[in-house]
């Protein structure tokens, strides 16, 4: 039987969050290795649950070697990122295998290396040589690179924002090695990258233009000839060479052919690049806009603050707007550990006076004052068996306090970051979403699938903050130049 290792590094990093990723951030998420793989990931949402779930019955030995991935934040610190690498090489190294499925995000940054994903694969390949099949999935948010691309024999990436498709992409990649090792398929990809930057806001895959692409890519698919197709809408958040979306084609040993289609492909995203900038909605006209609505809650997503993206996740911009105007009663949910310990010492079921989120940086929104009753203390341990964008089952927002306040908003303060892609995260509280007028969720399109059946509709607010949907308010040094929409007269010289 054939031996397929199954290993993992994964993390979004956000090169405008000045708070670095360090080993205990991984741990804090997931960090396993050996059989507890199987035990953390076996019946999750997410590509290596896909991938140990086909593997067997595609009669091949799984080999699970490590996975790590961290809640989105600043840039991985060069200790925790070469640290785990050497780790993942050390199992490779350890076991005989035939080849090997590789779960990346596609936009790590270590603080030593910007393409730390290419990196990643590069030291794979070099380890166990040219000839070894690796079959990797990525996140939709890569900025894929040639070195990720050149590194392995065949990519896919995840289809759809939110990610609800992870699952999905581990078999599918599982299956492209299977064929791959009987000889049935000669896997052979490109890669290509209008000079282009997508809106975090235009990248959401029900709508257009981005459902248009994604329906192109799926008849390519199903082609003859055409193993898979993946389009990457990018990471602005990211400042590295390969920022921008990527165009992949796999085929069955045409490589001219791939370069063609992927070339189409972007061409036709190019075509549409006007439509592929999008802004929010201004924070004041959005409160408004949700206490008109009757049929609510209406969920504010607080762009700007957007913890899938790396940010603060304690941005109080929408909070303040809403206790200034007497507005909701509004679910708010924000990160503040030093608050949570207060509210541990003062105990359930008593009252307190504290100021809440907006602590991190001066980028999000100041500390607000509240007077409240603290409801409930919980451990932050949670389980999401919906597939949700991430994929995670698992889930621990740490210590975790819920403070209800005289004007009725409920207040949820976290000791760990934790973006909202699972409605357990107040469910577990005893919070029922539908008794607010306002949801303030903070995230872009991700948090869609745990709050849309919630709500009346989304709202995607306009708060500055480092994960703001307008790019042109970050600093960038090493993105692509010219790049649309940063320099609106950018030329794509195909020649
Ligand atoms: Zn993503």
């Amino acid at each position: 039987m054939k031996r397929v290792g199954v290993a993992s590094l994964m993390h979004e990093s956000n090169t405008f969050y000045p708070v670095p990723t360090n080993r205990e951030m991984f741990r804090d998420t997931c960090l396993v290795s050996g059989r507890e793989v199987i035990s953390h990931w076996g019946e999750a949402h997410h590509e290596i649950g896909g991938m140990l779930e086909v593997l067997p019955a595609l009669g091949l030995e799984t080999v699970p070697l490590l996975t790590g991935t961290a809640m989105p934040s600043g840039p991985v610190e060069e200790e925790a990122y070469e640290e785990i690498l050497a780790e993942i090489l050390d199992r490779i190294s350890g076991e005989s295998l035939d080849g090997l499925l590789l779960a990346l995000h596609g936009a790590m940054v270590a603080q030593h290396v910007r393409d730390a994903d290419g990196r990643t694969a590069a030291k794979i390949r070099q380890l166990v040589g040219p000839d070894l099949p690796i079959v990797m999935t990525l996140d939709l948010h890569a900025n894929v690179s040639p070195l990720m691309i050149g590194s392995v024999t065949a990519t896919t990436i995840y289809r759809t924002y939110p990610h609800l498709d992870q699952r999905e992409r581990g078999r599918e990649a599982a299956r492209i090695l299977a064929e791959t090792l009987e000889g049935r398929i000669r896997p052979v990809q490109a890669l290509v990258k209008p000079p282009l930057c997508i809106s975090i806001l235009a990248q959401g895959s029900r709508y257009e233009p981005m459902a248009d692409l994604y329906r192109r890519m799926e008849e390519l698919i199903h082609q003859e000839g055409v193993v898979t197709a993946s389009i990457a809408p990018g990471f602005a958040y990211a400042d590295v060479e390969e920022m921008g979306p990527g165009f992949l084609v796999v085929t069955d040993g045409d490589g001219p052919r791939a370069r063609n289609e992927a070339l189409g492909l972007a061409r036709r995203a190019w075509d549409r690049r006007h439509e592929l900038t999008l802004l929010g909605t201004p924070i004041g006209q959005a409160v408004r806009e949700a206490m008109a609505d009757d049929a609510g809650p209406v969920t504010l997503l607080d762009v700007g603050d957007n913890v899938g993206g790396g940010s603060p996740a304690d941005g109080t911009l929408i909070l303040e707007e809403v206790i200034r105007t007497g507005s909701g009663p509004a679910l708010v949910v924000l990160f503040d550990p030093a608050a949570v310990q207060a509210c541990a010492a003062s105990g359930v079921g008593t009252d307190v006076s504290l100021e809440v989120g907006g602590k991190s940086d001066g980028l999000h929104g100041p500390p607000i004052p509240i007077r409240g009753r603290v409801r409930c203390l919980h451990d932050g341990a949670f389980v999401e068996e919906e597939p949700r964008h991430g994929g995670a089952r698992y889930n621990n927002q740490g210590l975790t306090a819920l403070v209800e306040t005289g004007e009725g908003h409920a207040i949820v303060l976290n000791s760990l970051r934790m973006a909202p892609m699972s409605l357990e995260q107040v469910l577990s509280l005893g919070i029922k979403p539908k008794s607010y007028r306002i949801l303030v969720a903070k995230g872009a399109i991700a948090p869609v699938a745990a709050y849309e059946p919630v709500s009346s509709r989304m709202v995607y607010v306009d708060t500055p903050g480092i994960t703001s949907a307008n790019p042109a308010h970050f600093d960038y040094r090493h993105r692509p130049r010219p790049l649309y929409p940063f320099e609106p007269e950018t030329v794509w010289d195909l020649s």
